[in-house]
């Protein structure tokens, strides 16, 4: 499973529909301060399903629309589609490729899709969990990420080993189970 292709369009400083490419090897993204830089590692969170504003250096989730410049005015939707190749199919999917597309207008709609058909949040948690991808995994890591994990109490520390392990799923599986 590789990481294909990211578009953004709307999103945060993203006001054009920006393609950015991944090739084979590592990626490395340089630029100025305030160039926009972080917010494309928060596209990535937010179209694999990020909830929290907070999270994504906001007060609401509409602060991610594209607010304007002096030069430009603002938009009205946060669109964002990330693609992966997924011909050794290790995200849980009969597709060899898989493209997440979340949009978000100012009125407060939302929606997801994969592979252009409407789907729910839940859809696109199932797809990542046991993946070690998905929001809240060890694939993305913030600044001050490491030591919050070095200073998160035991169980929340088991939590995070448990999903990386792959076991998580099959927990909630149980819960659900135990709650019918
Ligand atoms: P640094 O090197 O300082 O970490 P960076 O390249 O990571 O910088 P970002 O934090 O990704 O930069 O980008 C910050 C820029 O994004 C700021 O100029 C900010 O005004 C702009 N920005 C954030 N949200 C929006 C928005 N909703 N609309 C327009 N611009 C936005
Ligand atoms: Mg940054």
């Amino acid at each position: 499973m590789k990481l294909k292709t990211l578009e953004i369009t709307g999103f945060k400083s993203f006001a054009e529909r920006t393609k950015i490419e991944f090739m084979p090897g590592i990626t490395g993204v340089i630029g100025p301060n305030g160039s926009g830089k972080s917010n494309i590692i928060e596209a990535i969170r937010w179209v694999m399903g990020e909830q929290s504003a907070k999270g994504l250096r906001g007060d609401k989730m509409a602060d991610v629309i594209f607010g304007g410049t002096t030069q430009r005015a603002p938009l009205n939707r946060a669109e964002v589609a990330i693609t992966f190749d997924n011909t050794d199919h290790y995200l849980h999917s009969e597709y060899s490729e898989i493209t997440i597309t979340r949009r978000l207008y100012r009125n407060g709609d939302s929606n997801y899709q994969i592979n252009g058909v409407n789907v729910r949040l839940k859809d696109v948690y199932e797809l990542f969990m046991d993946s070690g991808l998905g929001r809240e995994s060890f694939s993305i890591i913030s600044q001050g990420r490491v030591e919050s994990i070095f200073s998160e109490k035991p169980i929340e520390r088991r939590s995070i080993i448990e999903d990386v392990a792959g076991v998580y799923k099959y927990k909630q599986n149980k819960d659900k189970a135990k709650k019918e």
